[in-house]
């Protein structure tokens, strides 16, 4: 089964997004720099910056090919291996304080400070918003393997990322 592996966490996972390659548009190489360069080299999603993961981030589709999403350069952004795998083709998730089913956060279109902020500690991420709590859910923006490494980056000064 295809999949993704995530260096730093030494983990690899299956993720739903690679089932399908074979059947996707491709995306020029002058849009994928566009794109990173745009996204600052960093998760649109969980801000990790691409220079963390030791190897090349997805450039991701934020309405989902399978939800009617294009290719075209207003729905791509730069995502991690894990933020996109665990994405899928996701377009809403459950906000469980209001038990609402919102849109993700759409980080071409939305600001990540409005919607989330880092915990106290710097090492989870809280959703502020219907929308920020429902994909740090989704998305799982704080899944066991992101928060180690997140310790480990902290404890050496590179975490959280600055803007
Ligand atoms: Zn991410």
């Amino acid at each position: 089964m295809p999949g993704c592996f995530w260096p730093g966490a030494g983990i690899g996972f299956p993720c739903r997004h690679s089932l399908s390659t074979m059947s996707r548009p491709r995306i020029r190489k002058s849009l994928r720099k566009k794109i990173a360069a745009d996204a600052g080299y960093h998760c649109g999603y969980c801000l990790t910056p691409q220079s963390f993961t030791a190897m090349p981030m997805h450039v991701e589709h934020i309405i989902p090919l399978a939800a009617g999403g294009s290719s075209d350069e207003d729905n791509l952004w730069l995502a991690c291996p894990l933020c996109n795998g665990h994405k899928g083709v996701q377009t809403h998730g459950s906000d469980p304080i209001a038990d609402e089913w919102t849109p993700l956060f759409n980080p071409r279109k939305q600001k990540w400070q409005d919607h989330f902020r880092w915990s106290v500690s710097s090492i989870e991420i809280v959703g502020l918003t219907a929308i920020g709590r429902a994909t740090v859910l989704a998305l799982r923006l704080n899944h066991k393997h992101l928060v180690r490494a997140r310790r480990r980056w902290s404890s050496a000064g590179w975490h959280p990322p600055v803007e």
